[in-house]
């Protein structure tokens, strides 16, 4: 452990797969104690046995939470602050792809709900919560301890970039995420609480790769990325991590793309 995160307190939601599990090994390498929040239980434990095989001195607190539910989210951060004492850093990671959305013609209603609840409510309440926590968090300027946190909300290069192959309620719900963290940024600004998106591009993780289920599908988006390929979740931990820390100690507000290239690219290298 190098302690990037000795003595603070995260939480992490999906951290059962893709980027919320790399999160969640990375934060707990780096000292923090990690409450590893999903709606899939049994993939929060697995993450937390690997962690502990890992790192067997490492903090970690399980929590099966959906967090659409507003009751979920208080009563989990109730727990964190029960079990650690205070919330430094809140990773609003959760978020769904579903497989029927569509273009404007075709996605059902429900669909669209769904995505909505989870995408962005999800993370207005993963703010809410955070934000009252941080409010309280003793000080102990010998560790390091302040009042305040970080928030981390998860986004899209999709919030910034349109595309032809539509997912209509996906694509509004990560604009929606990317501009109430920009609102909430600067309401909490001098509270010591910072709020920034992660914008990732497209990656190797279930949440994609189960939607690119062809060879046609995944070379049709390939041909965008000018690092000619899918990021992987690990290189999306190592950016939450930064966010998390001091090292970013004067970001607030922005929108970290962290896209392999594509939002700044016209045309790809051949
Ligand atoms: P993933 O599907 O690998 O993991 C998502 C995790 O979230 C799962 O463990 C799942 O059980 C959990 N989850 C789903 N709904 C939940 C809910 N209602 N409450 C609590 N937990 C829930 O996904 P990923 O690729 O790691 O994506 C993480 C975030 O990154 C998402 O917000 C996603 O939209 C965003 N993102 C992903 C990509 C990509 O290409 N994979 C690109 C841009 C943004």
């Amino acid at each position: 452990m190098s302690g990037r995160l000795a003595h603070k307190v995260a939480i992490i939601t999906g951290a059962g797969s893709g980027i919320g599990l790399e999160s969640s090994i990375l934060f707990a390498q780096e000292g923090a104690s990690v409450v590893l929040a999903d709606i899939n239980l049994a993939a929060a434990d697995k993450a937390a046995a690997l962690i502990s095989a890992r790192f067997p001195n490492a903090q970690t607190l399980v929590y099966k939470a959906d967090v659409a539910v507003e009751k979920d989210i208080k009563e989990m951060v109730d727990a964190t602050v029960a079990k650690f004492g205070r919330l430094d850093v809140m990773f609003n990671n959760a978020g769904i792809m579903h497989p029927q959305d569509d273009n404007a013609i075709t996605t059902e209603e429900s669909v669209w709900d769904l995505t909505m609840n989870i995408n962005v409510k999800g993370v207005w309440w993963g703010c809410k919560y955070a934000i009252l926590a941080m409010r309280n968090n003793p000080t102990d300027a010998s560790r390091g301890l302040h009042t305040g946190g970080s928030i981390i909300n998860v986004a899209s290069f999709v919030a910034l970039l349109g595309a032809a192959t539509p997912q209509l309620a996906y694509t509004a719900s990560k604009g929606a995420v990317l501009a109430m963290t920009r609102e909430l940024a600067m309401v909490h600004a001098r509270e010591g609480i910072r709020l920034n998106s992660l914008c990732p591009g497209p990656l190797k993780t279930p949440l994609l790769m189960d939607f690119l289920n062809t060879p046609e599908k995944r070379d049709r988006r390939m041909v965008h990325i000018p690092m000619g390929r899918f990021g992987e979740a690990v290189e999306q931990a190592r950016a939450a991590l930064f966010l998390a820390t001091d090292d970013s100690s004067y970001m607030t507000g922005t929108d970290f793309k962290v896209d392999g290239g594509i939002s700044a690219c016209y045309v790809t290298p051949l």
